[in-house]
């Protein structure tokens, strides 16, 4: 069979431990005997990061705007123990973090489902994306003790001279106090990420928050988001037959759970926080979710929604045995190959993306599972695989599907 050609390279993010390790053989085994692969290579585990002062983070960042597409594998955020354990320089910060900013994006989270592992929520039958805004709110907040009775107020000092002032609260006695803020710079690159992912996907977009009790905070979300969907979005998304549906965050979350699923939920900082652990807990196993970053002038970049898997990492250095799902990092790959080729008119590329998706799911649906899916399965009888055996099956279904 000859090789699937490409035309633009995609930005591969190489990453630490468990999952460097999955990373090499899932190309190895999936992807190049199949595609002649083109990628810009940036190695982002931590040893290259420390070496590079953290500049080949910035670097692959710049690519991903350059080129467009990336695929990433997890990488490890620093901390004391790290430090020790790898001899830093200094105590990098996360590259998602790094990478999130440069490209100004969102991060949507989408559980891969199948038929054998049933949502915790009945009535859920079709994924439910989250993404949830990345910046401020209580996140960037600020914070005081009233340590006797006082008058907290919020004071804003314009550039030009002029200042509001309000008092926030007229203490008799102890209390706390907190100012936190947003930007509607930020919120507009938000509700542009969301409404051009939901086109993408071809499916409706939720938002919500409390603007009955926020008027002004709460409130400049949801008129960003209308201001934008009307100015810019409207006719893409009836001309696609999906809608962009707003209400109040507790209605939301009743909806949610009696819903069928489906559709992408767009979230502020802490309700995607809360939420994203809620729905992904719901749908089964964190191995299972898929991690997109969509920055508002549509650069994607694809990754697994769990870190490195450092405690099987330690047991596959020992030479033990490891059943390390690679499941959500094969997605990452097929989701970059499948954008890749849309975006410069390969449908064979897409097509094998579509295929090696279609093998992950065969493998599954006759049982062959890794260990953390085992105690999930139900209606067969699971067999468990090792990390190795397990990636060989989806290489037969892989072959069998390509040749058919
Ligand atoms: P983790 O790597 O997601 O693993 C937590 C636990 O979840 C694992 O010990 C394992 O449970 C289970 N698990 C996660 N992925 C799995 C998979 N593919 N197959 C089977 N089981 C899986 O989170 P962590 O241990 O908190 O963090 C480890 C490192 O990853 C940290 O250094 C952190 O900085 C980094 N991290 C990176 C990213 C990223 O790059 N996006 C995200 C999160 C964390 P059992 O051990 O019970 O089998
Ligand atoms: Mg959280």
């Amino acid at each position: 069979m000859e090789k699937i050609k490409m035309k633009t390279p995609l930005v591969e993010m190489d990453g630490d431990e468990m999952t460097r390790v999955l990373w090499k053989m899932i190309k190895d085994e999936l992807i190049l005997p199949f595609v002649d692969l083109k990628t810009e290579y940036y190695d982002l585990g931590l040893p290259n990061r420390d070496k590079t002062g953290d500049q080949v983070t910035i670097d692959a960042a710049q690519a991903t705007g350059r080129l467009g597409v990336a695929v990433k594998c997890a990488t490890i955020t620093p901390n004391a123990q790290r430090m020790d354990e790898y001899h830093l320089h200094q105590m990098w910060k996360s590259p998602n973090g790094t990478i999130r900013s440069m490209l100004d994006g969102t991060v949507f989270r989408t559980p891969i489902t199948i038929p054998l592992i049933h949502p915790a929520v009945k009535f859920w039958k079709k994924p439910i994306t989250i993404a949830r805004h990345a910046y401020g709110d209580v996140y960037k907040g600020v914070e005081l003790m009233a340590d006797e009775p006082g008058v907290a107020k919020l004071v804003f000092e314009g550039e030009s001279g002029k200042t509001q002032e309000i008092v926030v609260h007229e203490f008799k006695g102890p209390g706390v106090i907190q100012g936190m803020h947003n930007s509607d710079k930020s919120i507009r690159s938000f509700a542009h990420s969301c409404f051009k992912y939901a086109l993408d996907m071809k499916q409706d977009l939720w938002f919500a928050t409390k603007d009955t009790i926020s008027k002004k905070y709460d409130g400049r979300f949801r008129a960003i988001f209308d201001e934008v969907f009307e100015a810019s979005y409207k006719e893409k998304f009836s001309a696609s037959g999906i809608g962009y549906f707003y209400t109040l965050i507790d209605d939301a979350v009743a909806r949610v759970m009696r819903s069928e699923g489906g559709f992408i939920w767009a979230c502020k900082n802490y309700d995607g926080d809360v939420m994203s652990d809620m729905v992904s807990t719901a749908f089964g196993s964190l191995a299972m979710m898929t991690s997109v970053l969509v920055s508002p002038d549509g650069k994607y970049e694809y990754e697994a929604a769990h870190g490195t898997v450092t405690r099987h990492y330690y047991k596959y250095l020992k030479g033990e045995e490891t059943s390390t799902n690679p499941i959500a990092t094969i997605f990452a790959w097929s989701g970059a190959l499948r954008k890749r080729g849309e975006l410069d008119s390969l449908e064979e590329l897409s097509a094998f993306a579509t295929q090696l998706e279609g093998a992950c799911f065969d493998t599954l649906t006759e049982g062959y599972a890794t260990k953390d899916l085992v105690s999930l399965m139900e209606g067969v009888e699971p067999k468990q695989l090792s990390s190795e055996g397990f990636l060989a099956k989806i290489r037969e279904h892989l072959t069998k599907r390509l040749n058919a």
